[in-house]
């Protein structure tokens, strides 16, 4: 574990607020209340009618992307504050407090995005084909597409502004309770305590008996938690149920996929085909166990480091490798990225009280973005540097978009993070020298690849079971959540790990699965996508890269089918998808060979 002395960068929000006092943040807030209120005086009841013009429709385009642009800045800034320190009740005020300003925002905004799914198709057909509209065709098309799932003005606005007393509520206090929790680890009799990050990265220890008592205090501590996360838990899968009953969605994925904008079976394409591929993950671990010299794998041996004690990469060791690989693909890389070192935008100490885990936070075209870490001076924490400024640059590149095409759609969103990876793991086995080193990189790469394909598989198949059961059977136990994490997880590895019991309570701690429904398949799409992608740089090198950065470029502006078609990708067809499967089974190949 990195020592506390080691510096470690932490976030200038400076560039949003001078601080929480700071009078502009009262400043927008008030502002953008009443822009808010002059467009919805304005544009009320303008916008669903058969006299629309493209003229007016692009000039309340307009004012709501930047009324939205405006708004933004507070929300961020309060999300990001609180982000590093979830057990000060300032900062959660205040983040509460911008939720209440951007529901009650929100609900003056509602009416825009039912209108235009209300304009008659006539009228509709002919202002969308006007030039004028070009700028917001996606997002016009995509509003509509969600017009058949819109409530009533009324019944939306009480949902808008009822948000933070419902399902939002009961995910920050999840996440609040997971931030807070510190665990007891025995160590050699002894009793410390650890907040979550630093007890994961115990999981990675290459003595087992530690690894061992990392896994018993994480489950004591999730133990103790469990009632509280349990009942979380059932009441947003209950909140999920109703409104997807009351919005006409067909099954508890389908607004997911929606948003996402992928057809439901490319979806059940993606995740069968991984499915269909767990093997190669029971062999590997086949092979690790032998490389690990023990009679049988349990769960906490399956992060164990093949090389024995790793050590340490300081932060700014970790600053300039991931530099150097983005500079072998493109100095265009390494400019994007300086400035989130040099500038701060990076938070990278494991504090007590910090969210744990990590994200980049892009928040508007005309901010630039957040990264946030908690950085243990372990390999992987290497990788997560890299993949979460991948997703910097990607926001950065996309930032010549208005703000309704800014985001990627999620699938698309791990596109740079994950490319971003392997520009790193390629350039780290460039510069080992001995076959043990390069085995040992290699597997904490297979690994990583299964964590984003399969484990993100196996945790969407726990989720559509989840969610059934509820429907199907009302509340659910934390025992019987615990029975389908431990079938969905175990099903993954075959006989070649044996889950123990503690494992079952191990969906306690994971935010994506309790906050967003449906999220996780999200990484396998990406990271298989990616895979492919990068066979493609490593045959056509320079060719391929304006084409990767044009991909970047159009942030979310098109559906993933049609932006991957114009790299000559079709995501419907199952042998694409097997590709990036074949490249994992190559790499479990290597392992073997490597190890003989
Ligand atoms: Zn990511």
């Amino acid at each position: 574990m990195i020592s506390k002395t080691d510096s470690l960068p932490k976030w200038d929000l400076t560039d949003l607020y001078a601080s929480r006092e700071d009078p502009q943040l009262e400043a927008d807030l008030t502002a953008t209340r009443a822009a808010a209120a002059a467009f919805e005086s304005r544009y009320r009841g303008t916008i669903a009618t058969a006299e629309l013009t493209a003229g007016h429709l692009r000039a309340a385009l307009d004012a709501y992307e930047s009324l939205l642009r405006q708004e933004y800045r507070p929300q961020a800034y309060a999300m990001l504050l609180y982000s590093t320190d979830t057990r000060d009740a300032g900062r959660g005020a205040l983040l509460q407090r911008v939720r209440e300003f951007g529901s009650s925002v929100a609900a003056r905004l509602v009416f825009f995005e039912l209108e235009i799914a209300r304009i008659p198709t006539p009228t509709y057909a002919s202002v969308a084909a006007s030039p004028e509209l070009e700028r917001y065709r996606h997002y016009l098309e995509h509003q509509r597409r969600l017009a058949a799932h819109y409530l009533s003005e009324p019944e939306e606005r009480i949902l808008v502004e009822t948000a933070n007393a419902r399902g939002q509520a009961f995910a920050r206090l999840f996440t609040e309770i997971n931030g807070r929790t510190q665990y007891r680890l025995d160590d050699h009799g002894e009793t410390r305590e650890l907040n979550q990050s630093e007890l994961l990265a115990l999981l990675y220890h290459p003595e087992r008996e530690h690894r061992a008592a990392a896994a018993r205090a994480l489950t004591d501590g999730l133990q103790r938690n469990a009632h509280v996360c349990t009942f979380v838990y059932n009441t947003l899968m209950h909140e999920k149920d109703v409104l997807d009953r009351l919005r006409s969605y067909p099954s508890p994925e389908t607004s997911r996929h929606l948003d996402n904008e992928l057809d439901p079976e490319v979806v059940e394409t993606v995740t069968s085909v991984c499915t269909a591929n767990y093997g190669t993950v029971a062999r590997y671990y086949h092979l690790k166990r032998e490389l690990l010299g023990l009679d049988q794998l349990v769960h906490y041996d399956r992060y164990a480091p093949i090389a024995g004690e790793q050590s340490e990469i300081p932060f700014a060791q970790a600053r300039d490798l991931v530099l150097a690989a983005f500079g072998q693909f493109s100095p265009r890389l390494v400019e994007i990225a300086e400035p989130f070192f040099e500038r701060r935008w990076i938070d990278a100490e494991a504090a007590d009280g910090k969210r744990g885990g990590a994200f980049c936070a892009g928040i508007t075209p005309d901010l630039h973005p957040y990264v946030l870490m908690n950085y243990t001076g372990q390999p992987r924490d290497v990788m997560t540097l890299a993949h979460e400024l991948g997703h910097g640059i990607h926001d950065v590149m996309a930032a010549g978009n208005h703000l309704l095409d800014y985001h990627p759609v999620l699938p698309m969103a791990e596109t740079a993070s994950t490319f971003a990876e392997m520009l790193v793991f390629d350039h780290l086995q460039q510069t080992l020298t001995s076959d043990s080193e390069r085995l040992a990189l290699l597997c904490s790469r297979i690994e990583g690849t299964f964590a984003t394909v399969f484990r993100q598989t196996a945790m969407f198949r726990f989720e559509q079971n989840a969610h059934q059961a509820r429907r199907d059977q009302g509340e659910l136990a934390t025992e019987k959540l615990n029975g389908l994490w431990q079938a969905a997880m175990q099903d993954m590895f075959g006989d070649s790990l044996t889950l123990g019991d503690d494992h079952g309570w191990w969906w306690l701690y994971i935010p994506h699965v309790i906050s967003t429904p449906f999220y996780v398949y999200a990484y396998a799409f990406g990271e298989l996508l990616v895979l492919s992608l990068y066979a493609r740089y490593q045959l056509e090198g320079a060719d391929f890269v304006d084409r990767y950065f044009r991909l970047l470029e159009a942030g979310g502006a098109a559906s993933p089918a049609c932006l991957l078609q114009r790299l000559g990708v079709d995501i419907a067809d199952r042998a694409f998808w097997q590709g990036g499967c074949d490249q994992i089974r190559g790499l479990v190949d290597r392992a073997q060979d490597l190890a003989r």
